[in-house]
């Protein structure tokens, strides 16, 4: 017999993986250009030129023993200073390297957060629709995930329901804005009343509540909408980043924590997620791309690229009669399911090999996403199809 929860994971494999697999079975045959697979949040833009020069010039430029050696568990100390003062820059925080630790991506970096906060038992939650990971991160460590009621039409958190979530053994609240699967981009308001419902309650219960600010999309936000930064408005935040999205990096595993001076138990919790990082079987970040990313801090994300099909998808959707929540940020479309059943709506958009993934997914039933970080023929190119979904359903009319 092998471990029961793995069993349980490889019987129910992610549904957005099996769509993504899907993808590949219909391109292999009906041709890549007759499929219109919106299932993976995998961007289709190249990185930065600036990536493959940095890595270029770090390969030149620095002792190979110190590239490709071990280093400190919570990465090289240069680029976590490096890391430290870029987010000084434009959050005025007051980060050292003694506030970020180098993670394997965001996923590493949730993983490495969660080892070091959770006992078995404890709570952590999540407010609906949700990054469909959270649950297994939060499983690995015996933790239980509470599900926060998703809040339509607007999706900003609902302070109300978080009130009525949180326990004496709630040990953190993952917040993810902007947002994946909604690109909603949670306001100051809703971050306030976030904030206050937490201090409310650690001082009902006497408790530590953390947040952990899972910000892999933070540069993706369009029309200037602000991205606030959670540190400013709660003190027991820590911070999650990779970039893989901004940077399109997501096959390379690189991103950090970022664990602020004033979070509760600071020293203890920085050393713990050190060794987590270690303990866990990653031992550090990736280090040749550790050294890349430094030299980058100031590149700019494809945001015109993401705009341009952000608009094409939204205008496309809307005039065929579909009901989408306009994103803000990120790169995915939250498309309401016209009868309600997002199940039935992904299958049947099968038929005219468009893939997305139904809501239920994301705790979301009755939406489904559509991850529109893919290539602008791709979208124009599946209008024809979403068309005729339309008429199926008889939109439009
Ligand atoms: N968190 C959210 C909200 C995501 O959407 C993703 C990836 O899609 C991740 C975390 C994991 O990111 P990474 O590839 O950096 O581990």
């Amino acid at each position: 017999m092998i471990s029961s929860k793995m069993t349980k994971l490889a019987q129910n494999n992610s549904v957005i993986r099996a769509m993504f697999e899907e993808g590949n079975r219909l391109a292999a045959e009906y041709g890549r250009e007759n499929v219109f697979d919106f299932s993976l949040g995998n961007p289709n833009f190249a990185p930065p030129e600036a990536v493959k020069n940095a890595l270029i010039d770090v390969l030149n430029s620095t002792e190979p023993t110190e590239i490709h050696g071990y280093m400190s568990n919570a990465g090289f100390p240069a680029v976590r200073a490096a890391v430290a003062k870029s987010l000084n820059r434009r959050h005025g925080t007051a980060f050292t390297e003694n506030n970020i630790i180098m993670s394997v991506g965001a996923a590493g970096g949730l993983n490495v957060a969660l080892k070091t906060l959770l006992n078995p038992g404890d709570e952590v939650i999540a407010l609906a629709p949700y990054f469909v990971e959270y649950g297994n991160y939060v499983n690995n460590y015996d933790g239980t995930l509470v599900v926060v009621p998703a809040n339509p039409p607007a999706f900003q958190p609902n302070a109300d329901a978080l009130a009525a979530a949180v326990t004496p053994k709630t040990k953190a609240v993952i917040i993810n804005t902007p947002n994946n699967p909604t690109g909603v981009i949670y306001s100051e308001t809703s971050l306030k009343a976030v904030a206050a419902v937490l201090e409310a309650k650690q001082k009902e219960y006497g408790t530590s509540i953390y947040i952990i600010s899972d910000e892999p999309y933070r540069e993706l936000a369009y029309d200037g909408v602000p991205v606030p930064y959670v540190t400013q408005f709660y003190r027991n935040t820590i911070v999650g980043y990779s970039w893989s999205k901004s940077l399109s990096l997501p096959g390379e595993r690189i991103g950090y924590l970022a664990v602020p001076g004033e979070i509760d138990d600071y020293s203890l919790i920085f050393e713990a997620a050190s060794i987590a990082t270690r303990v866990l079987g990653f031992v550090n970040a990736p280090s040749l791309i550790q050294l890349a990313v430094a030299r980058c801090l100031d590149e700019d994300t494809n945001l015109a690229g993401y705009d341009e099909n952000r608009k094409l998808l939204y205008d496309g959707l809307t005039k065929l009669g579909f009901e989408c929540v306009k994103p803000d940020g990120a790169f995915y479309m939250w498309v309401k399911a016209p009868d309600g059943d997002d199940k039935a709506f992904a299958i049947a958009a099968k038929k005219y090999n468009i893939l997305f993934v139904p809501g239920t997914s994301f705790a979301g039933a009755g939406y489904v996403r559509i991850a529109y970080c893919v290539a602008k023929a791709t979208i124009e190119n599946s209008m024809a199809g979403f068309a005729k979904l339309a008429k199926e359903y008889g939109l439009g009319k």
